[in-house]
């Protein structure tokens, strides 16, 4: 049996990091909170131990209310890990030991890792760790995840420890039935004095007590109480302390007898709550303090504070007036770049090779070797159009990519959201929406994924409701197309605005939805800034390969049998005859049904509608599509052939459709997931089918009013 570790900390303190760098994965690490939703593991080996190292969501607390809270503590209280890492973020030393507290009274071997020591030099700070293990009676271990230094030793202490734990274990099982012998006498004697009141229980200390005497006491009754019950047994302190606050989880699965019950009813009572203050709140007011008294003592600040580069740059960025139009002008220059000469020329390059010397020697070698003239076309102007088309727009997604994770692991992001909170509220929503909301500029479906992280189930339908408006960049090869086939002259700004129109509508179907089904109180919004940090390599390259990957993987499957099978219904016409014009073929007719829908909206032909609905399978698809029905032969004549069915007006309508209908399978059942409701599912594709349709219909028809086109 591999010996497990769970990672615990708040959220983004440097989990993932550290999981990363001790197991050689490469997991998603993001400079906000909330990236990891779910528990992650991964096998090690050291000193002679199989180690598996479980990575868990970043909380604050061990209290039930949130999803990632739910997940934790699930997983410490029922799979017991052999050893808890519990990672603290120095630069934020009070807040992370909040946790720490509730983690300690768990009981189980712990270690702490102080991450982020390099922060800490930096701001001339200093923490006694020696001191703060004697404090809080836990090993501490100075660490920088990111820079692994003290990793390493780390590491050896706590394989020390698990070798220890392995000891232990056997010993304790002598010890436990001592303690449960010395539990039972007392019980007895309570018995024959009757009051427990003025009974004092004597207290084997296995973990620090946190609280002033009174409570201390209670508690400690509590726990000799409820020593031996399922649900307590192994946890006997923390069940106490939950038991105390009148945790719900707890108190629910706690099998109390009426006696037990009443026993504590009892405790409970000699420690009154008053109207102000609740004994939750004497709980966490009490650890403050405690925590305070330790800060004080071991960490050591400059007379001065340095006015780190990060506090500089964030009186900046995150100004009352300059921050938001500073986020637009950020985001355009990376526009620019993606999608501009640097990115233009990178995509022609590609595209040029590929439907070029490539195809071309292909099909001299396939006729050479006398293949089927079909098979040919099937290799060159299915397989090799289909999804070289998409391939060719390889360079300006890892460039946006590139870009995204920079503003990512550079800490711009929570800045984002934080600026953001404000004009949110506005609509009734917070700044917490918007980071699900940016994760939609990469992939609908991690977005969706990541409104776990969200309190409120009303905020987190909302949210799901409206990423899939923000442009995920599988759409971005669609827009690429087109405006080099109509907007040549001013790519970045016609893509800048197909970027907005989706921050704009997503903002505005939030608007509508709050005040129609989906009504209800704000909630508040806490989200604290992590510090800047240079991105790393590493990070940056996980960032950009999870990308090439996914759009690898999906290139070769989903696009490279959407191509097949787009390839053959255009080359075959209802009687199985191999067509030479493929508007008598299969296709054609299945596209011309279902054209009229979108004759309003501008482009209501054959090869649109085909394509938009073999964009279900991926966006991208529908460049394939059009790579296949046109040929990319050469790229004056792809741009002939859309210029023949669609003019710049229909062709910018197209565009709008394609950002807002609904998004494609993986990113639809990844919905279906989170709303946990086949109805709401349904609400979702209705409604975003519907606000695709009018704003076309009104980008349309509003520029042919005002003649456009
Ligand atoms: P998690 O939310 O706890 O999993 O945190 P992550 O592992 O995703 O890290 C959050 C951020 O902290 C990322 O930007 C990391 O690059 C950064 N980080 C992690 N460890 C260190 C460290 O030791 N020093 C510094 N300067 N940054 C770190
Ligand atoms: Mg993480």
């Amino acid at each position: 049996m591999p010996f497990h570790i769970a990672l615990l900390g708040n959220p983004n303190c440097g989990k993932t990091t550290l999981f990363n760098a001790v197991t050689g994965a490469s997991q998603y690490v993001g400079n906000w909170p909330g990236v990891t939703v779910e528990k992650k593991e991964g096998k090690f080996r050291r000193g002679g131990l199989d180690v598996v190292m479980v990575d868990l969501p970043g909380i604050y607390s061990l209290s039930p209310y949130t999803p990632e809270e739910i997940v934790s503590r699930q997983y410490i209280t029922d799979e017991q890990p052999d050893l808890i890492i519990d990672i603290v973020d120095a630069t934020n030393l009070e807040r992370n030991l909040y946790l720490t507290t509730q983690l300690a009274e768990l009981g189980r071997p712990m270690i702490i890792a102080l991450n982020m020591i390099d922060m800490l030099e930096r701001r001339g700070i200093t923490i006694d760790t020696e001191g703060l293990e004697k404090e809080l009676g836990i090993p501490v271990c100075p660490i920088s995840a990111s820079k692994s230094t003290g990793v390493d030793q780390l590491l050896h202490r706590a394989i020390h420890m698990l070798h220890d734990v392995s000891h232990e274990e056997d010993l304790s099982k002598g010890e436990g039935q001592l303690k449960s012998r010395a539990a039972e006498l007392h019980r007895e004697l309570h018995h024959i004095h009757g009051d427990l009141h003025e009974s004092h229980l004597p207290y084997h200390p296995i973990v620090k007590s946190f609280y002033d005497w009174k409570v201390s006491a209670a508690i400690e009754a509590i726990e000799d109480v409820i020593r031996d019950l399922p649900g307590a047994s192994g946890i006997p302190r923390f069940a106490a302390v939950k038991l105390f606050e009148g945790d719900p989880i707890l108190v629910k699965n706690l099998p109390l007898s009426d006696k037990q019950r009443q026993m504590v009813e009892e405790i409970l009572n000699s420690v009154p709550e008053t109207p102000l203050v609740d004994r939750q709140m004497m709980i966490a007011d009490q650890r403050y303090k405690f925590i305070c008294g330790v800060c004080s003592r071991v960490v050591h600040k400059p007379e001065k504070p340095v006015v780190t580069v990060s506090d500089k740059i964030d009186r900046v960025l995150t100004h009352k007036i300059l921050a938001i139009p500073l986020f637009f002008v950020i985001m355009l220059v990376i526009f620019v770049i993606t999608f501009g000469p640097p990115g233009s020329f990178l995509t022609d390059t590609v595209s040029g090779f590929i439907s070029g010397p490539l195809t071309g020697a292909v099909r001299t070698g396939l006729s050479s070797i006398h293949t089927a003239q079909w098979a040919v076309s099937l290799v060159c102007d299915g397989i090799l159009g289909g999804v070289g088309s998409v391939l060719s727009f390889l360079p300006q997604i890892m460039i946006l990519f590139f870009f995204l994770s920079i503003l990512e692991d550079s800490g711009y992001m929570s800045r984002a959201a934080f600026i953001m909170d404000r004009p949110l509220r506005k609509i009734g929503l917070t700044g917490r929406s918007f980071v699900p909301m940016l994760m939609g500029f990469g992939c609908t479906v991690p977005a969706v994924m990541a409104t776990r992280t969200l309190e409120n189930e009303r905020d987190k339908r909302l949210t799901v409701l409206i990423t899939p408006f923000m442009s995920c960049s599988a759409k971005m090869p669609v827009y690429a197309l087109f405006i080099s086939a109509f907007f040549a002259k001013n790519k970045p700004l016609v893509i800048f605005s197909i970027y907005l129109l989706g921050i704009a509508i997503a903002i505005l179907a939030g608007f509508v939805l709050k005040r129609t089904v989906l009504k209800g109180e704000n909630s508040t919004f806490v989200m604290e800034l992590p510090p800047y940090r240079l991105p790393t390599l590493r990070g940056l390259c996980i960032h950009i390969w999870e990308r090439l990957k996914d759009f690898l993987l999906k290139a070769g499957t989903v696009l490279l049998v959407a191509s097949i099978i787009i390839w053959f219904l255009q080359s075959f016409s209802t009687s199985l005859d191999m067509v030479t014009d493929s508007s008598d073929s299969i296709l054609a007719a299945i596209g011309t049904a279902i054209a009229p829908i979108f004759a309003p909206l501008g482009f209501g032909f054959w090869q649109a509608s085909v394509a938009l609905v073999s964009g279900l399978a991926a966006k991208e698809t529908v460049v394939s599509t059009f790579g296949i029905l046109f040929g990319t032969a050469d790229e004056a004549s792809s741009v002939a052939a859309l210029n023949s069915v669609f003019t710049p007006l229909s062709a910018f309508s197209f565009l709008v459709f394609v950002l807002l209908y609904i998004p494609c399978f993986a990113a639809l059942s990844a919905i279906r997931r989170e709303m946990r409701s086949a109805k709401w599912t349904a609400f979702a594709i209705v409604m975003q089918l519907a606000v695709a349709w009018a704003a076309s219909f009104l980008v349309y028809q509003g520029g042919r009013l005002l003649g456009l086109g």
